[in-house]
């Protein structure tokens, strides 16, 4: 087979589209652990909610799909359990022997549990694959539970927070650090507690949680639990067969994201790529990013160039219909990252005064040396996305302050008040620098 995919979700999938447009004999195999491929994780949380009622609409294309349109061969339910590039061959769970040529590892990250006893219980689950939100849709019709925990406040784990709330749960979210969404922001913390609070889903920090009881998880009584916490790459296969990991553990590339060994490609949730505040590499698993760099490493397997220069972490989640969206980095990790940072806040009006406004909140970050932005916050109703994406564009092209503060952004009542809120917050940050 000339090249092998491993991996049959976002970025393998992706790999093996991109290789084919480049190359229409290529030959093609795509083999995935699972039963399902091509499905939409960042859905997960919406069905197991009720708001998507039907698995199948996650599933975005068949294994049929890609054989018959695509001339590409997908092999659920076939593990690889190891590597042996020397030999340029795949040996499967099953003891199959696959021959590659050129080889693309999508193998994705995975939620350990392996440090918190009793994480096997029926009643404990983690939200990362289809199979998984079938089997806690079940356990919420069936055992009708009444009380929920949460361990980790990530954004899966608020996720996962919002849904079973609203599927009436009294819901608990213990978060070992000391901040929400991963992101060391004290306002953005505070504006997810209160969030939380409002709509009477209980948050604590500061918790580490080693073991899960029958019945409770750090005294907080419980019938189900939903760990969240803990994300790892998959990189075992791949460092097994002399693949090189980065300083983040995942598995280090180039911008075409071929590793060290010649031919063999990485991407998605596996891989580090470099982040372009810093310049440095960096391990942010998103679906965005895993559709991307599969792309690349589909297009440099079947022998074009295309590049991935990096991201700059940019995120969006809703809780309860509010939006918390981030990019770049807050002023304390921008600080730990050599910055000298400085920061500005500001509350606003989202459109027109006298058309409705609800509140956002942005929040700039800047390097008083270079001026340079380097991370935003902005916390909102929907049009928090359209703004992150804003700074998002200003961290690719290294704005500074002074620049961002020009930007020529769009005013009519319905959409913003004529001084955006961007740039009341660069006003704001310019003045404190
Ligand atoms: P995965 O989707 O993890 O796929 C990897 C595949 O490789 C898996 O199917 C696995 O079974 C297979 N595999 C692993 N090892 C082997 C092996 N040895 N042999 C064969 N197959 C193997 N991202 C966003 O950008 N926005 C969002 O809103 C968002 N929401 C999310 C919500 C949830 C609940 C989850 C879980 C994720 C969310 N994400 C979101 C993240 C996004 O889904 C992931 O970044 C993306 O799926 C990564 O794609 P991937 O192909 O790298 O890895």
């Amino acid at each position: 087979m000339a090249l092998v995919v491993i991996g049959g979700v976002a970025a393998g999938l992706s790999a093996a589209t991109r290789a084919r447009r480049i190359d229409p004999r290529l030959e093609i195999l795509v083999l995935e652990k699972g039963p399902d491929i091509s499905y939409g994780a960042c859905g997960l949380p919406y069905f197991v909610e009720g708001r998507v009622q039907d698995r199948e609409a996650l599933i975005v294309y068949t294994p049929e799909y890609f054989r018959k349109e695509r001339k590409i061969e997908v092999r659920t339910n076939s593990r690889v359990a190891s590597i042996s590039h020397p030999r340029r061959e795949l040996v499967l769970e099953s003891g199959a022997r696959v021959p590659y040529e050129k080889l693309v590892i999508a193998t994705g990250a995975r939620c350990d549990t392996s440090g918190i006893s009793g994480a096997d219980q029926p009643h404990v689950f983690t939200l990362h694959t289809l199979d998984d939100a079938g089997r806690m849709r079940r356990f919420l019709a069936e055992r009708r539970p009444r009380r929920a925990v949460v361990i980790g406040a990530g954004y899966i784990g608020v996720e996962a927070a919002d849904a079973l709330r609203r599927n009436g749960l009294q819901v608990t979210v213990l978060e070992r650090s000391g901040h929400a969404l991963l992101r060391d922001d004290p306002n953005l913390t505070s504006a997810v507690a209160r969030q939380l609070d409002l709509h009477r889903v209980e948050f604590r920090t500061g918790i580490d949680v080693p073991s899960i009881e029958a019945d409770s998880v750090d005294g907080v009584p419980c019938d189900m639990v939903v760990v969240s916490a803990g994300f790892k790459p998959n990189v075992e296969l791949a460092a097994d067969a002399g693949i090189q990991l980065g300083r983040t553990g995942a598995i280090r590339t180039d911008d075409r994201m071929e590793t060290n060994l010649r031919g063999v490609f990485a991407a998605g949730d596996c891989a580090e790529v470099t982040h372009l505040v810093t310049g440095r590499p960096t391990w942010i698993p998103l679906g965005t990013t895993a559709n991307k760099t599969g792309r690349v490493a589909g297009a440099a397997a079947a022998g074009a160039r295309d590049r991935f220069p990096g991201i700059v972490g940019t995120s969006i989640v809703s809780i309860f219909g509010m939006a918390f969206a981030t990019t770049g980095f807050s002023a304390v990790h921008a600080r730990a990252e050599g910055f000298d940072p400085v920061s500005a806040r500001i509350e606003a009006n989202n459109r027109a005064r006298y058309y409705q406004p609800v509140k956002t909140t942005v929040e700039l970050v800047a390097d008083r040396t270079t001026r340079r932005l380097v991370g935003a916050t902005i916390v909102g109703d929907d049009s928090a996305a359209g703004r992150i994406n804003v700074v998002a564009a200003a961290l690719h092209a290294r704005m500074r302050i002074d620049d961002f503060e020009q930007l020529d952004l769009c005013y009519s009542p319905p959409y913003s008040p004529v001084w955006d809120p961007l740039l009341i917050a660069a006003q704001q940050l310019r003045h404190e620098l």
